[in-house]
């Protein structure tokens, strides 16, 4: 092939300048890099012409494909008015407009729930509060999630979340309630709040001496189930296990901080059927907010627009991105109830202010993207389209749990991992330094498709609007990169 020597300068200088996320440097400056130039629907282009199949919507916020026309229009009409003004001490058009939406989408989505969560066995406000003297707080949120906080990506939207539950308890005058209770397994983002109510040893457990300590309630994995026990049996040991801390310490706790139904990057952990609207009972009866982190789930990937929906739980606070904006522009929201938003007003000497607040929060670009991005999921009836390939992915995960080293398989709806394993038998895992996952993906992007994985999982989540086919020919690349790299076939 005749190489253009711009290719080879544009990988000089990516190996000279770019120090690349979640990355060894010293395995990538050994590496042919894939550089992408261009996308199209499911599919990226490199620098050489090459296309590959998006597998993981491009780190999981894609949802319509790349350069799709409305969102592609609607940018560039926000471009012909203003690109950035800020949402400190000023506010703007797609800011306030895609606010409403969202209050009006989360109602819709969760409302369902709210209403009959009001008539069902949840325990009746007042619960029975952990804490002395506590305030009026905590409905759990069944009066809705009406206002919006923006920010630009995952972890800010937590990092929002988590300062938001803490100061409402002060300014509700509880005292002591200084920590969170968190699940192994847990990823929320990689700053230091986020990090701190992170559960994934590899990622985080080098920032230890920076965190602040939480609680840690089991991870809801059955495959590998910490306390020892078997599902369904155990009757869901771990809301036990989550119980007892609450008990114990709810008085210190200001929230619950979830990701519902899927620990996404902690390994595609899927949690049994009640194991979301157990927690919330818990939160409920002892009186601690919950933070549901839709960050990964949110946005039709979970075959809801949102993971809590399945389960009826409507969150005190909620943390939105990824595919707010189909995967175009960092954004992130969160989420809130009148209950925790009313603590913080006051008058101005109290400074209940809630002091955080980034340069590009609610940049209008994102924003009009996101209104066209909901727009979109409306007039082409995503979630129900998602109905057929969902099932073609069931059955998909059904056949690759025959294959020798699959030792188990794990969706919701799109979301979906498959976790190699050395032995079956006694599950032992491939050690993590043999790269197995890493070979998979190797062996995919080979022919022409991009999956990334986590660890031992090979984690597929392509952009929702991928057709039949093309997910048929993704699943047909991933099961022969799996057995050629665990069984040695071709
Ligand atoms: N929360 C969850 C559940 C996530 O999966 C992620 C990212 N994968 C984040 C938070 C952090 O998002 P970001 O990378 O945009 O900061």
């Amino acid at each position: 092939m005749n190489i253009p020597e711009d290719n080879i300068r544009l990988e000089e200088l990516d190996k000279r300048y770019i120090w690349h996320p979640f990355t060894q440097m010293k395995d990538w400056l050994d590496e042919k890099p894939i550089i992408i130039n261009e996308g199209k629907g499911c599919f990226l282009k490199d620098i050489y012409g090459r296309w590959y199949l998006d597998g993981v919507s491009s780190i999981w916020v894609n949802v319509f494909g790349h350069k799709k026309k409305e969102i592609d229009n609607a940018i560039r009409r926000q471009l012909g008015k203003i690109a950035h003004s800020t949402l400190l001490g000023l506010s703007n058009v797609p800011a306030i407009r895609l606010a409403e939406k969202l209050v009006r989408l989360v109602q819709k989505s969760l409302q369902k729930s709210e209403v009959r969560n009001q008539k069902s066995n949840h325990p009746s406000f007042p619960f029975t509060f952990a804490s002395a003297n506590p305030p009026e707080c905590g409905k759990g949120g069944m009066g809705g999630l009406h206002k919006v906080f923006y920010s630009d990506n995952g972890s800010t939207a937590v990092e929002v979340a988590l300062k938001m539950a803490f100061q409402y308890w002060k300014y509700r005058g509880v005292k002591g309630r200084n920590t969170f209770i968190s699940l192994s397994n847990a990823y929320h983002g990689d700053t230091i709040g986020a990090v701190s109510v992170g559960g994934v040893g590899m990622f985080h457990d080098a920032f230890e001496p920076l965190l602040f300590k939480t609680y840690r309630a089991p991870s809801p994995y059955c495959y590998r189930c910490e306390l020892g026990r078997k599902y369904p049996d155990c009757s869901i040991a771990c809301l036990e296990k989550m119980e007892s801390i609450l008990k114990a310490h709810a008085h210190k706790i200001a929230a619950l901080i979830i990701e519902p139904l899927m620990q996404a990057a902690g390994g595609m952990i899927a949690s049994p059927p009640g194991y979301l609207k157990g927690a919330r009972d818990l939160c409920n009866k002892y009186n601690v907010l919950m933070i549901a982190d839709e960050v990964a789930t949110g946005f039709g990937k979970t075959g809801k627009m949102f993971a809590c929906e399945h389960e009826e739980v409507i969150p005190d606070l909620l943390c939105l991105s990824k595919g707010i904006t189909g995967g175009y522009m960092p954004l992130a929201a969160t989420l809130t109830t009148d209950e925790v938003y009313s603590a913080f007003l006051g008058g101005f000497r109290e400074m209940k202010t809630f002091f955080h607040g980034h340069s590009y929060t609610g940049n209008p670009l994102a924003c009009a993207a996101a209104l066209a991005c909901l727009d979109l999921f409306e007039k082409e009836r995503v979630l129900e389209g998602l109905t057929g390939k969902i099932a073609l992915l069931d059955a998909w995960l059904k056949d690759v749990l025959n294959l020798r080293h699959v030792g188990d398989v794990r969706n919701v709806g799109f979301m979906a991992g498959v976790e190699l394993v050395r032995n079956k038998r006694t599950k032992e895992p491939y050690g993590w330094e043999e790269k197995t996952g890493w070979r998979v993906a190797y062996h995919a992007r080979d022919v022409g498709v991009i999956i990334r994985p986590l660890g031992n999982v090979v984690v597929i989540m392509p952009p929702l609007s991928i057709s039949e086919k093309n997910l048929e020919q993704l699943l047909k690349v991933v099961k022969q990169s799996v057995i050629s790299v665990t069984e040695g076939k071709k």
